[in-house]
Formats: structure tokens, sequence, C-alpha cells
């Protein structure tokens, strides 16, 4: 891992073209378009203890957002790693539930 090494010597692309948003996968940890990540976010609805992780297809939903690849690898992954709590700062031993995500990501599986 060095310092900022910006020489890309891939597909020498126009600099004119606007770079889109790039955003860190929690389960993988690649760098990716926001646009092929899946936005989530976690919601407290109150009947349950723990935080629900609810997919956040149109990315307009307030608060932190951790960004996963849709693929369940990934999803597992970041669940195994614990890592939307952290991403999503929740408070630590507070359950989150991904049962919304994994619907959504599974399917393909
Ligand atoms: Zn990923």
């Amino acid at each position: 891992m060095g310092a900022a090494a910006r020489h890309c010597s891939g597909s020498a692309t126009p600099s004119a073209a606007p770079r889109p948003p790039v955003r860190t996968c929690v389960g993988c940890r690649r760098r990716d378009e926001q646009t092929a990540l899946l936005r989530v976010v976690a919601v407290r609805d109150g009947t349950t203890p723990g935080w629900t992780l609810v997919p956040d297809e149109r990315r307009r939903a307030p608060g932190r957002g951790a960004y996963v690849h849709r693929d369940p690898e990934c999803l597992r992954t970041a669940i195994a790693r614990r890592a939307f709590g952290r991403a999503l700062r929740l408070p630590a031993g507070s359950g989150t539930d991904p049962a919304d995500v994994q619907e959504l990501v599974g399917q393909q599986a």
C-alpha cells in the first residue's frame, strides 16, 4: 500500500470525462463505482431490539450508508466481519439483521 499513486497504467480514458463517485465494498474491500454497489442503511423500527439492514436502492435514505456489491459472497463476508456495524457506526453488540439485504442479493444465488 503506497502513498497516493495516481498513475493509471490501464486503459487511457480522457480526463475530461467526469468520474463517478467511488465507494468501497464492505465485503471484498474493493473500490467500485457507487452505481455498481448496493447502498445499505440500518433502521430501527422499535419492535425488535437490534437494527435491520435494508437495501437503499435509490441511495436517498438519510444517515450513514454502507456499500456492498450485489454479490452473495461479498454480503456474506461483510456479515462475517460485522463490517456493516462498523461502517454504519452502530453501537457494538447491536444485533444487525441483514434479512432484507440477503433476500435481495441472494436472488441470483
Ligand atoms: Zn464486494
